[in-house]
């Protein structure tokens, strides 16, 4: 079984390589934004409830992203296991995931921090152009990133579950150095 997280700055390219991957092992690629984008464009409960979190770049209430995971990751094509992307995105969310996954008997997942610049970053989400992506909102989610976030790179590196990738070189490198990683774990 593979159990992946993703965790890197939004624009690190974890949704990039985590449906790369998520394709070459053939197992789902979970993304929580994903899932609330399609929400908010059929207007589900979940979706009117997270439009104004969604479109001003703050986070959406726990409970409502939790609860989304968890049904989630029971569903039946999770059996050889998943790439999380998006989740957990704060140390109360890492927790409620720890607790959840020993009460689906299952170990814990390896987590890929994947490291670029904030330059970086920044310029590349001015690139891709997403409704999210005006230079505002980029600048309260990268501070939301930075104050809730990083402090799960401690979390996971304390539990021996973290792997830091450099996430700036081309997607390509990026991929084959993760590829070469999960080999070897
Ligand atoms: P990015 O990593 O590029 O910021 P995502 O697609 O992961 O983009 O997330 C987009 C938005 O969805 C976030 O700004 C936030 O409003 C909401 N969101 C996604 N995942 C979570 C989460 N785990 N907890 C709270 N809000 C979330």
């Amino acid at each position: 079984m593979t159990r992946i997280i993703f965790l890197g700055a939004p624009g690190a390219g974890k949704g990039t390589q985590a449906q790369t991957l998520a394709e070459h092992w053939k197992i789902p690629h979970i993304s929580t934004g994903d899932i609330l984008r399609s929400a908010i464009k059929e207007q589900t409960a979940l979706g009117v409830k997270a439009k104004s979190f969604v479109d001003s770049g703050q986070l959406v209430p726990s409970e409502l992203v939790q609860d989304m995971v968890e049904e989630r990751l029971q569903k039946a094509d999770t059996s050889s296991g998943w790439i999380l992307d998006g989740f957990p995105r704060t140390v109360d969310q890492a927790t409620f995931l720890d607790n959840l996954l020993k009460k689906m008997n299952l170990g814990g997942a390896l987590v890929i921090n994947l490291d670029v610049p904030d330059d970086v970053v920044v310029g590349r989400l001015l690139e891709r152009g997403r409704k999210d992506d005006t230079e505002e909102v980029i600048r309260r989610r990268l501070e939301i990133y930075r104050s809730e976030t990083t402090p799960l790179i401690d979390y996971y590196g304390e539990r021996k579950q973290l792997v830091v990738i450099n996430g700036n070189q081309s997607a390509e490198e990026v991929t084959s150095n993760l590829k070469d990683l999960t080999v070897s774990c």
